[in-house]
């Protein structure tokens, strides 16, 4: 079942949600990510003033080399990190480069857990899990049924997170005005973000927009276009915690993390604004092309490593210069589907004819 049975389950709810005001904030948000990728290096400058100044380090990173160089030294001394979903992390090989240092990465994200349990890769933006039944889970963590499985990985995960060193997370939108939004159903973001002493937030350049109200609206059209009516939990993050109470002294790090920091990773992407490439960096990672694909169900969601289908192989170039364009069968289903329009096949077009010149230099 797997990947036929959530594209289902998938398609049935993102169709009930799709009513008047969905288009309108559509088009808003496809203004606002073209007015900020058009800016994307003055509003980092902007976000790198309005972060520190309350608290968050902030670091722009060329690289993936750069950004990992930044979170060995964020996470200096430490032995376990918890972690949440953050695609680029996976993207800058994170989890791996922080076990060679030798601190222990936990996923906390369920589907996270489940594939990295399983020694395999995630295929899904938002279901990382999405090609494996919910029997094999059940197997996996030997419970019978959706209620063990509950008890069952809250006691583990839980375990983890309160004696973790830090926590990573990604974000699914940052306000140049010094915000992070990180959209999430399980809550286990809440917890990797509050409870150990250093919370480091590992996102890419193309999430930052100018201001929070921005950023409320992608982060609204990306769980709307995800299939959710309204996720379970919105964090915002815009400082260290912090009490005024004794004689307006200020003390920080009262119930949160002592030391915050955000890592806003380039690798491509502001080089990609410059190119035919440049829709790609519009994308919410909802999700909602990949369950529209023919090409991405065929192949059980076994298309592309970190970024999975059509979209995913755009990225995997921009990120990683490495892609296989060529399952795509070019129906546009895609294009539709996408509530930002991006144009994908076009895109893939492009692809393919590189990847065509570059086999036949050889
Ligand atoms: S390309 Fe469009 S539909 Fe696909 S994940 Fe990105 S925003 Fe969502």
């Amino acid at each position: 079942m797997g990947v036929k049975e959530a594209k289902k389950n998938f398609v049935e709810r993102r169709e009930k949600l799709i009513d008047d005001t969905f288009s309108p904030l559509a088009e808003e948000v496809r203004k606002i990510k073209e007015n900020s990728i058009d800016r994307i290096e003055e509003l980092i400058e902007a976000a790198e003033r309005n972060f520190e100044r309350s608290g968050i380090e902030f670091y722009f990173t060329r690289s993936s080399k750069e950004a990992i160089e930044v979170a060995l030294e964020f996470f200096d001394g430490a032995k376990t990190v918890v972690k949440s979903k953050s695609l680029v992390a996976h993207e800058i090989g994170l989890v791996e480069e922080l076990e060679k240092h030798g601190i222990e990465i936990f996923e906390t994200d369920l589907g996270d857990l489940i594939v990295s349990m399983l020694d395999e890769k995630a295929r899904h933006f938002t279901m990382p899990a999405i090609h494996i039944s919910a029997e094999r889970v059940f197997r996996l963590f030997d419970v019978k049924d959706e209620n063990g499985l509950k008890q069952r990985v809250k006691e583990i995960i839980r375990e983890r997170i309160f004696a973790a060193d830090g926590g990573i997370t990604g974000a699914n939108a940052v306000s140049a005005d010094g915000c992070a939004i990180i959209i999430e159903n399980e809550g286990n973001v809440r917890l990797v973000s509050s409870i150990p002493e250093r919370h480091l937030i590992v996102t890419g350049a193309e999430k930052v927009v100018e201001t929070f109200s921005d950023a409320i609206k992608v982060a609204e059209l990306t769980w709307r276009s995800a299939g959710y009516s309204m996720p379970s939990y919105l964090n915002v993050i815009g400082g260290l915690s912090k009490s005024g109470d004794v004689e307006k002294r200020i003390i920080t790090g009262l119930h949160g993390p002592e030391k915050a920091g955000i890592v806003v990773v380039d690798n491509g992407r502001t080089e990609a604004s410059k190119t035919g490439l440049k829709e790609a960096l519009y994308c919410l990672r909802c999700g909602a092309c990949l369950f529209s694909c023919p090409a991405y169900i065929a192949l059980d969601a076994e298309w592309g490593s970190v970024y999975p289908g059509g979209i995913g192989q755009v990225w995997n170039y921009i990120a990683k210069h490495e892609t296989n364009p060529f399952y795509c069968l070019n129906c546009g289903v895609c294009e539709e589907v996408c509530p930002l329009s991006i144009n994908t096949p076009e895109m893939i077009r492009e692809l393919k004819e590189t990847t065509l010149r570059k086999i036949q230099k050889f």
